[in-house]
């Protein structure tokens, strides 16, 4: 008989390689995730805990979350409606309390259902979209947390207002009394130089700070994926949204 428990290191790695060589260890990930996000905080003199990681479930199978809510996960990103509600289904099933943060991008025929479910909002890059997710969101909830999205690289067809027009839209979003102005958003394009990709971050967190003095209320500089995560980290962010470090690729 095999042991799979015992001294017999040799069987028992073959063994447990075999039944996990297809399966994400998000347990492992986690912990090696918040061990970075840590260490980053030290490095570069931001106080421990100040960078809250948001786990993106989008396009992952409900398995993967359910793990991922047993290990503590209790905030989730997700970007298309379709999916979330089925996730969210699901969650309700089982009495899950999370809050679900929206990062895709917004269609004026989905908002309705959007402001219906999501705690968040973080792709919000037009006043039309924002007065349709006020106007919609149902009045036994409360305010929907919402954050600009900036288009930093200033390409035409990527989503995000440009950094001149960030202002504008969280003095509207400001007056909106069911939505409540939580920060900034932002997908730089990746970069492999990593000094490129730091300034990148910096100028977002600029424009933070600086509209952080008209808007108190703004909180969230929501910046950094799987790939440059350590480079908002070092440059200001206060979430992190991260995916594939955690949950393994997305199926296609
Ligand atoms: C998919 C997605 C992420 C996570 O990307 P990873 O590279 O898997 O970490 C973060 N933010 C937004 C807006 C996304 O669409």
């Amino acid at each position: 008989m095999v042991d799979l428990t015992g001294k017999n290191t040799r069987f028992r790695d073959y063994f447990s390689g075999l039944f996990r060589s297809d399966v994400t260890d998000i347990a492992a990930n986690l912990k090696r995730i918040r061990a970075r996000i840590r260490e980053c905080e030290a490095r570069n003199g931001r106080a421990p805990g100040s960078v809250s990681l948001l786990p993106v479930s989008k396009g992952q199978p409900p398995e993967k979350i359910e793990q991922a809510y047993r290990l503590g996960i209790r905030d989730l990103g997700e970007s298309y409606l379709k999916e979330a509600q089925d996730k969210m289904a699901l969650a309700q099933n089982r009495n899950w309390r999370c809050d679900w943060h929206f990062i895709g991008p917004l269609q004026s025929n989905k908002t309705r259902g959007i402001a219906a479910i999501f705690h968040w909002v973080q792709s919000v890059e037009r006043a039309k979209i924002a007065l349709r997710l006020d106007d919609q969101r149902p009045a036994d909830l409360p305010p929907l947390n919402v954050c600009v999205q900036v288009n930093l690289s200033g390409e035409p067809g990527k989503s995000g207002v440009s950094l001149d027009e960030a202002e504008d839209l969280c003095r509207e979003i400001e007056s909106l009394p069911r939505l409540r102005l939580r920060g900034l958003m932002a997908i730089p394009a990746r970069i492999a130089d990593e000094r490129v990709q730091r300034e990148a971050f910096r100028t977002l967190a600029g424009e933070f700070h600086r509209l952080r003095k008209s808007f108190p209320g703004m909180d969230t500089l929501s910046m950094g994926m799987s790939a440059d995560f350590e480079a908002a980290i070092a440059e200001g962010a206060t979430m992190i949204r991260l995916g594939e470090v955690l949950f393994g690729k997305r199926p296609q």
